[in-house]
C-alpha cells in the first residue's frame, strides 16, 4: 500500500521558565500507509496525544517535517490545507466535550458536510441520516441534543462526524478511555469494521494494550515524548524488545485459561519530561539495567528486521 502520512524528527518543546523546555515529542519518526492502523501505546503523559495534536496540526510543531498524501502539512496554506485538514479528521477522548451541546446531531454533522461542499443543502438530511446509519444509531437521533445519548452513542456521533468528510486518516485519540468497558469493545468494533469497509487509516492512541493489539496493524511504543520501539503488532506482542514494552504487556490479563506471566513491577514513577534522566531515560525504573544505561543514550536503530528500538540490549 502507498504511503498516506510520514513523520519525520517531529518535535514539541514547550519553554518552562523561560530557561528549560518539557519535551513532549522529540525526535519521532514514522510512515503510516494506506488501510493500515498504526497504534501508539504508552503511559499518560508520554507524549502520544500531543504527537496526535501535532499531526493534524491543532498545535505546531518546534521541528520536524510531517507529509499527508504528498502534502507539507506544516507549510501547507490555502487549498492545500483545506485538502489536509478533509483527509484527515480526529476523534477525541471525550465525546461530550467535543459536542456543541447547542446544536442538534442533523447539524452538528451537516455542518461538516455544507462548510467543506460535501453535498448541497437538499441533500444534507439524507447523507447524516446514512452517516448515522453507519455508526449504529437511528435516525430519531437527528433532531436530539448530545446530553440525549449515552457516552457510547456520542463517541459513534463523533465518528459520523469524522466520517461525514469521507477521510482517508482518522486520528483516534484514546477514543475508548472515556466509555465503560462494555462499550469500549462495541467501538472498537465499529472502527475496525468501518476500516475494512472503507479502506481508512488510522493512527490509534491508546493506553489500553489489548484494544491496540485487537486493532493495529503495526505499533509504536512512546517513552518521555520519544518512540523506544516499533513493530508489527504481532511481533511486539509476542516478543517486546524494549524493557518498558516487557512491563507493559506483563501487565494485560492473558486470555487464556492458567495462562500467568510473570508481572513486571515498574519502579518508581515516570520522570518529568522537564528533567530527563541521562543515559537511558528508562534507565531509573528500568529491570534490566546494566552498566552504561546511566550514562550512555542508546541509539533508536533497526535490531531485526522492521523492529526498531533503542536499548543497550540489542
Ligand atoms: Fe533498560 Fe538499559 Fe535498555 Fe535502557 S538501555 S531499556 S536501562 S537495558
Amino acid at each position: 500500500m502507498p504511503e498516506l502520512l510520514k513523520l519525520q524528527n517531529v518535535k514539541k518543546y514547550f519553554p518552562v521558565n523561560g530557561k528549560n523546555f518539557l519535551k513532549a515529542v522529540d525526535d519521532v519518526s514514522f510512515a503510516v500507509h494506506e488501510a493500515e492502523v498504526f497504534g501508539l501505546v504508552g503511559e499518560s503523559g508520554c507524549g502520544k496525544s500531543t504527537l496526535g495534536k501535532l499531526i493534524l496540526r491543532l498545535i505546531e510543531p518546534s521541528g520536524g517535517k510531517i507529509v499527508f498524501d504528498g502534502l507539507d502539512v506544516l507549510n501547507a496554506r490555502g487549498q492545500e490545507l483545506s485538502k489536509i485538514r478533509r483527509g484527515l479528521q480526529i476523534i477525541f477522548q471525550d465525546p461530550l466535550a467535543s459536542l456543541n451541546p447547542r446544536m442538534r446531531i442533523l447539524e452538528t454533522i451537516g455542518e461538516a458536510l455544507v462548510v467543506n461542499n460535501i453535498v448541497s443543502r437538499r441533500e444534507v438530511k439524507d447523507r447524516v441520516v446514512n452517516l448515522l446509519e453507519k455508526v449504529g444509531l437511528d435516525t430519531d437521533s437527528l433532531y436530539k441534543y448530545s446530553h440525549e445519548f449515552s457516552g457510547g452513542q456520542r463517541q459513534r456521533i463523533c465518528i459520523a462526524r469524522a466520517l461525514a468528510v469521507n477521510p482517508k486518516m482518522i486520528v483516534a485519540d484514546e477514543p475508548l478511555s472515556a466509555l465503560d468497558v462494555s462499550i469500549q469493545a462495541q467501538i472498537i468494533n465499529l472502527l475496525e469494521d468501518l476500516q475494512k469497509d472503507s479502506g481508512l487509516a488510522f493512527v490509534f492512541i491508546s493506553h489500553n494494550l489489548l484494544a491496540i493489539e485487537h486493532f493495529s496493524n503495526n505499533v509504536a511504543v512512546m517513552y518521555l515524548g520519544k518512540i523506544v520501539e516499533m513493530s508489527g503488532t504481532g511481533e511486539l506482542f509476542k516478543e517486546p524488545m524494549h524493557p518498558y514494552t516487557e512491563a507493559l504487556l506483563s501487565a494485560v490479563p492473558k486470555p487464556e485459561v492458567g495462562e500467568k506471566g510473570k508481572r513486571i513491577i515498574l519502579e518508581g514513577d515516570v520522570p518529568s519530561p522537564v528533567h530527563i534522566p541521562p543515559g537511558c531515560p528508562f534507565h531509573p525504573r528500568c529491570h534490566k539495567r546494566f552498566e552504561p544505561c546511566d550514562t550512555i543514550v542508546p541509539v533508536y536503530k533497526e535490531a531485526k528486521r522492521n523492529r526498531w528500538v533503542s536499548c543497550h540490549l540489542w
